[in-house]
């Protein structure tokens, strides 16, 4: 499966124009004004991939990436950490790959744009001058959206869900500690969010620790929603894999399920209609929205960036791009396949603009496996187009009940060779990285 994934990436560059590319034609823009200024805030999925595909794309560019962090920890195959299938490590990546590029990797937190000076500030009191600028920060947690949540918090009632190793590491050990028979509580967001199935997966990979490890325990889920993301099949594994320990509660029209208040000190929350619920583990999940900086850059109307589908360029900013989870992608889900996807299609208008490189019309695709229980993943999947301003998705496929286990088993060795082409692919790595690292 490595090699068809590798091929579909093949493919997918291919289709805006990076096949083969490795040095190009310098274009005009650059020529006049020296070496043609890309500036991208934010070393993730879509920021780490534009800046390969641009340094690859024209090499003669100056390519500069602002990430505060010396590695990246995903999120994307966090819950299979918390599941005991990956280690904390082989969710790390550094950017090496992209400094032997020719990428300026600039260890600091982007605190600040001046759109009309077209100036990237730094906290470390840095400026960065840009003729492209490219914001992918991902989610800030809206810590004020559920009374009593905030940093400190969440220091006891983990949200495990950005880039941020410590709040990963956190939930493990809470649960790791958790006495035989205690209560794990999960709540997720409304939407929008990050990864639609995300936590619905984290409730199998954390309901399969407790079958194994502490059987009399339970595992609430606490949602506003009234319905999820691969739901049917979601809902079918916890009633084949984990009956009598995951108790799912969605909000109808009789209840609401949604956490509105928390208690840090007594683990106690508390949900719309005033029941409360007390947990020896809380996975309080919170609304989210554009990483500050985008919003800080004037790209943001409410909580999210409007972008036009064809470039995921600014529908507000000129010059800037926003991609990823941070940007409205209408229908395309807020995910590493989507955001390296859009990256792709950023890099290419780039390269346009600054390297005279042809243009291709704009395609998108997204797959999102998730493991439901050992040697079990389900996926969905779609293609996308510019159409009427929007998104347009075409090819769908989601995973459904009663299925083969061998296909449940080919998802999930399709989902560990995306892992590590992707991350290979974002990071400029030579070579994947080596396959999972399956514990016991
Ligand atoms: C539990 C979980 C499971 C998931 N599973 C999957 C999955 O199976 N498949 C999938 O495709 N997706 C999955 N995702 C979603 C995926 O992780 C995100 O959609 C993806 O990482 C978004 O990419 P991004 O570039 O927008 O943000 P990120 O990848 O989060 O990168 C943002 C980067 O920006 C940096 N940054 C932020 N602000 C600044 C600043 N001001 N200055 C400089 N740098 C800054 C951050 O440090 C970070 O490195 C999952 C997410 C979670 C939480």
């Amino acid at each position: 499966m490595a090699n068809i994934n590798r091929r579909e990436f093949g493919k997918l560059a291919g289709a805006i124009g990076f096949a083969g590319t490795g040095t190009s034609v310098f274009g005009s823009f650059a020529i006049a004004q020296g070496a043609a200024k890309v500036v991208i805030v934010g070393g993730g999925a879509g920021g780490a991939t534009v800046a390969h595909y641009v340094k690859k794309g024209d090499p003669k560019l100056d390519v500069t990436l602002i990430e505060p962090n010396p590695r990246y920890s995903s999120s994307f195959f966090s819950n299979l950490y918390l599941g005991g299938f990956r280690t904390l490590q082989s969710l790390s990546h550094d950017y090496a790959g992209l400094t032997k590029l020719g990428v300026k990797v600039v260890r600091d937190y982007a605190s600040d744009v001046d759109t009309a000076a077209k100036v990237v500030k730094t906290r470390g009191g840095r400026s960065f001058s840009y003729d492209r600028l490219v914001l992918s920060p991902g989610i800030d947690i809206k810590y004020d959206s559920i009374a009593g949540y905030s940093r400190d918090a969440a220091t006891v009632m983990p949200h495990a869900y950005t880039t941020d190793e410590a709040q990963k590491k956190l939930l493990k050990s809470q649960l790791d500690a958790m006495k035989d028979g205690g209560t794990v509580i999960v709540a997720p967001p409304g939407n929008p969010f990050r990864c639609p199935p995300g936590p619905y997966e984290r409730v199998c990979m954390i309901a399969h620790q407790l079958k194994m490890k502490k059987p009399k325990s339970k595992l609430i889920v606490l949602d506003p929603k009234k319905a999820f993301s691969k739901q049917p099949v979601f809902m079918e594994a916890y009633e084949r894999y984990y009956k009598g320990i995951v108790e799912v509660n969605l909000t109808t029209e009789i209840d609401n399920f949604g956490v509105v208040r928390v208690d840090p000190k007594t683990r106690e929350v508390e949900i719309k209609d005033g029941k409360k619920f007390k947990g020896d583990v809380v996975n309080i999940i919170p609304q989210q929205r554009a990483g500050e900086i985008a919003i800080k850059a004037g790209c943001a109307e409410g909580d999210w960036c409007p972008v036009n589908p064809e470039s995921f360029a600014s529908k507000k900013v000129d010059n800037v791009y926003v991609l990823g989870d941070a940007a409205i992608a209408t229908d395309m889900p807020k995910s590493a396949f989507s955001a390296n996807s859009q990256a792709k299609v950023v890099a290419a208008d780039i390269l346009t603009a600054l390297a005279s490189k042809e243009k291709f019309p704009a395609r998108f695709r997204n797959t999102c496996w998730s493991m439901v229980a050992p040697d079990d993943g389900i996926k969905v999947l779609a293609n996308y187009a510019p159409k009427d301003g929007m998104l347009d998705p075409s090819g769908s496929f989601v995973s459904k009940r009663g299925e083969d286990a061998d296909v449940r088993k080919q998802n999930y060795a399709e989902s560990v060779s995306w892992y590590d082409s992707i991350t290979a692919d974002m990071f400029a790595k030579t070579a994947a990285a080596p396959a999972a690292k399956k514990k016991g």
